[in-house]
């Protein structure tokens, strides 16, 4: 038999594979990955690596050592582009039969039309694209940021680290407005503006002309920028195009029930895959790095037909901007409103460091986040952790 095939070499296509062996599974078992690395990590391509507070080494997963030893037989630089319910067909015509597959491919950063790769334009989601960037941003020149979404800001922020000279234009009339409204959206302005980035709300690029020694970037009300580098954070889309002959191409990612389960015997996890949600009764895809970890265990105990030891975890998220942490746990999508659970203050004075935010639909929370107050969202975690749990228990 095929036994498993994992297509998809980065964090939960890693972590399905390994917490099917430390469930027992003792039958074959392929990692396949189009990328020639071993699994790595993302969230510090757009922090520490491109900051260079991190040595490149330190985002690794796992080693070949570990994988051998696993007996987690890696395929890299091996791109799957169809699949039936038994095989997948690699870019080089190899076929792998399977008796379950998952399916952990991911998502691709969005391109700008048109932008030529090595050129002055540069996307961010590969370890590649990251040390590219870093050598960028540490050469010097000025930088425009397309897009005020959270690899945005991130960018933004290491090109001051930096100390480039850096705007970020953002269509919504605050920078995150899309993903949690505008008020959240001025705390991150205000931070931004502090450390020197200029913060453009509110107007849309309407091209981007690269030319040889620089990039002029055309705003729709008419202003022109110029930039030595142009850097686009402009979200991603999961990658399961290739899933067409299974009918599980559906733009909004793979559509799975609650362990991940697609069809009978393929299965998705991670930032391709669109779950059902018992809490809020609807299906959502995650770009969280928590998301695909927790369910790469469901899914693997799931797949041997075991009881999953941890409970699908409400979708959780941070990030770091300058000295601030942000962290997010629930479903800021299903909000009709958002408000300030606590002012944060320092002897007395209001900061905006400190803030609680509850997100909020009917008479029921749906998300709660915190601007720089991590002993506070430990403790707001758990309370949402336990008020989804008892939604889910009556649902
Ligand atoms: P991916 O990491 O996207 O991996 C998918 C892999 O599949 C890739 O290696 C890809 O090459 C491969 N692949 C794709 N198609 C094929 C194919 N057809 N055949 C073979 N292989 C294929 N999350 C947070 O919670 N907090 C953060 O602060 C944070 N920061 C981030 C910063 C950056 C720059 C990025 C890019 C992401 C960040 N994330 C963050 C999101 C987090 O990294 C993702 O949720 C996580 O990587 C998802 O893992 P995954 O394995 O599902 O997908």
């Amino acid at each position: 038999t095929g036994g498993v095939v994992v297509v998809g070499a980065s964090l939960a296509g890693l972590r399905v594979s390994e917490a099917l062996r430390r469930l027992g599974y003792d039958g074959p078992l392929r990692l396949v990955g189009e990328e020639e690395h071993l699994p790595y990590d993302r969230p510090p391509l757009s922090k520490q690596v491109l900051t260079g507070d991190w040595e490149v080494e330190r985002v690794a997963l796992t080693s070949a050592e570990a994988l051998a030893e696993a007996r987690i037989e890696t395929l890299l630089g091996s791109r799957a582009v169809a699949a039936t319910d038994s095989t997948v067909t690699l870019a080089d015509d190899r076929e792998l039969n399977y008796d379950h597959l998952v399916v952990a491919t991911g998502a691709s950063a969005r391109r700008w039309p048109g932008a030529a790769s090595g050129g002055r334009v540069h996307p961010l989601r590969t370890l590649d694209d990251s040390v590219r960037l870093r050598a960028v941003l540490e050469t010097g020149g000025r930088v425009v940021v397309v897009g005020g979404g959270f690899i945005g800001l991130e960018v933004a922020a290491a090109a001051r680290h930096h100390g480039r000279e850096v705007t970020v234009v953002e269509v919504a009339a605050e920078p995150l407005a899309p993903v949690l409204g505008v008020e959240i959206g001025g705390f991150f302005r205000r931070l931004h503006e502090a450390e020197g980035v200029r913060v453009r709300t509110g107007t849309a690029i309407t091209r981007l002309e690269e030319l040889e020694q620089l990039v002029t970037v055309h705003l729709a009300d008419g202003t022109e920028l110029h930039a030595d580098h142009v850097v686009v954070g402009i979200g991603a889309a999961p990658n399961n195009a290739w899933l067409v002959g299974l009918g599980l191409a559906d733009g909004g990612g793979v559509p799975c029930d609650h362990q991940g389960r697609a069809l009978d015997n393929v299965w998705a996890v991670g930032d391709v895959a669109a779950w059902h949600e018992p809490a809020f009764g609807d299906r959502a895809r995650h770009e969280h790095w928590t998301s695909a970890v927790d369910q790469a265990a469901v899914t693997a105990a799931a797949i041997l037909g075991l009881e999953p030891s941890r409970p699908h975890e409400p979708p959780y998220f941070w990030s770091t901007q300058f000295d601030v942490n942000f962290q997010l746990v629930g479903r800021p999508d299903l909000a009709t409103a958002v408000t300030v659970l606590e002012r944060g203050e320092t002897d007395g004075v209001p900061t905006d460091r400190g803030t609680v935010f509850g997100f909020h639909r009917a008479d029921r929370l749906v998300a709660v986040a915190t601007f720089h107050s991590p002993r506070r969202f430990l403790k707001l975690r758990r309370e949402l952790q336990l008020e989804l749990a008892a939604a889910i228990a009556n649902a």
